[in-house]
């Protein structure tokens, strides 16, 4: 097992750094394009949504860690901020409290979509634990 952690700051210029990281750390397990795309995607959405939903666009800290066993990627992503008071209906395709019509309310879609796993734990006042996992090179032996 392989892991790794990191903590940056929630500005929107660290996203970039976060799925660059991500992308490296998984270049290990030998990933197609794609996968290495999708990880990448992922870590930008739950790392954005930290930024704007869970700080708010106030600066806290973003907990990023990443595991590889075998052909296992595991990805998870905490903020300490405002979290979700009902992580069922936040995860419903299009859902967002966004006013501002900026957002479509998909992000967490995406994370399902291109991850094989998505697990969000939050709790209002506490902050919100994303957790996604993804097998790597299925197109191998
Ligand atoms: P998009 O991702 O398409 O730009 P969005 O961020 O609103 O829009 P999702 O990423 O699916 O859509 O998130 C849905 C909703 O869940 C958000 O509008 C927000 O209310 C809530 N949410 C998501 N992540 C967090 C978080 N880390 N902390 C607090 N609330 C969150
Ligand atoms: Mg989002």
């Amino acid at each position: 097992m392989e892991r790794f952690r990191m903590e940056i700051e929630s500005l929107s210029k660290n996203e970039e750094f976060a799925r660059t990281v991500a992308a490296v750390f998984m270049s290990r397990l030998d990933p197609t394009l794609e996968e290495i795309e999708d990880v990448r995607t992922a870590v930008s959405e739950a790392v954005t949504n930290a930024e704007i939903h869970g700080y708010r666009n106030e600066t806290g800290v973003i907990e990023i860690e990443m595991e590889m066993e075998e052909r296992d990627l595991t990805v998870r992503i905490r903020d300490r901020g405002v979290g979700i008071e009902n992580v069922a209906r936040a995860m419903e395709p299009m859902y967002t409290t966004d006013t501002s019509g900026e957002r479509s309310g998909m992000g967490f879609s995406f994370m399902e979509a291109f991850m094989d796993e998505v697990l969000v734990e939050s709790e209002p006042g506490r902050g919100t634990l994303v957790t996604m996992k993804k097998r790597i090179g299925r197109w191998r032996p």
